[in-house]
């Protein structure tokens, strides 16, 4: 496999949107087309047969950028759950102050807190030189699932104005689900790990 650049306006090329998404709309998804498609062979990127080799290089830094999407969005998450705690009543008392939910965003700021040093780990060694690919795709896979239990958990804080558009928690409930397919899924990142640690003998 190798990368080659094709130019916007290359016959053959066409794009078409992709609507109805679930979540993230406004990141703008499309479909390419190529049909038979020609373009120079000086728009190769890099050397001929290093494609597939290239294309994991990206998904060890994209990993690192959905981590952090992940960390990020469990981290808005907690905030609005620990705020909208602290406000709503019930019973006379914040419902914050009820262990069951005082647990939960202990809960929450733990896993949070493991989410970020992971993250901050691969970064680090990335930044070091090193390698970091099972570091990568130790952080993709745990900072998307922490986000994943974190937003579910501030839904459920919210009530039913989780469940409403007004209450910003909604949108976080819907845009951290592509975090733990996009970018090799939750599943892959398990088998590149347990590759990464040994299981089968190969790297
Ligand atoms: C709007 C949008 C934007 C996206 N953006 C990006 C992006 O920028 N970058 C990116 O990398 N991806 C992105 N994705 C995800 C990507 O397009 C694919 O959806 C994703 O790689 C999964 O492939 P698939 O949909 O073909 O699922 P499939 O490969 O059909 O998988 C279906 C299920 O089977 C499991 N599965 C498949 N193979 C195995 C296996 N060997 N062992 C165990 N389980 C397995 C998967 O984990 C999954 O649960 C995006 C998706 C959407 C919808």
């Amino acid at each position: 496999m190798s990368c080659i650049l094709v130019p916007n306006g290359t016959p053959g090329f066409t794009t078409k949107k992709m609507t109805k998404k679930m979540m993230w709309r406004s990141s703008d998804t499309g479909e390419l087309y190529f049909d038979d498609c020609r373009v120079p062979e000086e728009n190769l990127l890099g050397k001929r047969g290093e494609g597939f080799h290239q294309m994991l290089q990206t998904l060890d830094n994209g990993r690192l950028a959905i981590a952090a999407m992940g960390l990020g969005g469990a981290q808005g998450a907690y905030e609005l759950a620990m705020k909208y705690a602290k406000e709503r009543k019930q019973f006379g008392k914040p419902i914050s102050t009820f262990q069951i939910n005082a647990f939960k965003l202990a809960d929450m700021a733990t896993e949070i807190e493991a989410a970020r040093n992971l993250l901050y780990k691969a970064c680090y060694l990335k930044d070091q030189g090193k390698p970091f690919g099972k570091e990568a795709a130790m952080a993709k896979l745990y900072c998307s699932e922490v986000m994943g239990r974190v937003v579910a958990e501030a839904v459920q804080i919210h009530g039913g104005y989780g469940l409403m558009k007004e209450y910003n928690i909604e949108r976080f409930y819907r845009d951290h689900k592509l975090l733990t397919i996009g970018e090799g899924t939750s599943e892959v990142q398990r088998i590149v790990i347990s590759r990464k640690i040994g299981c089968y003998d190969v790297d």
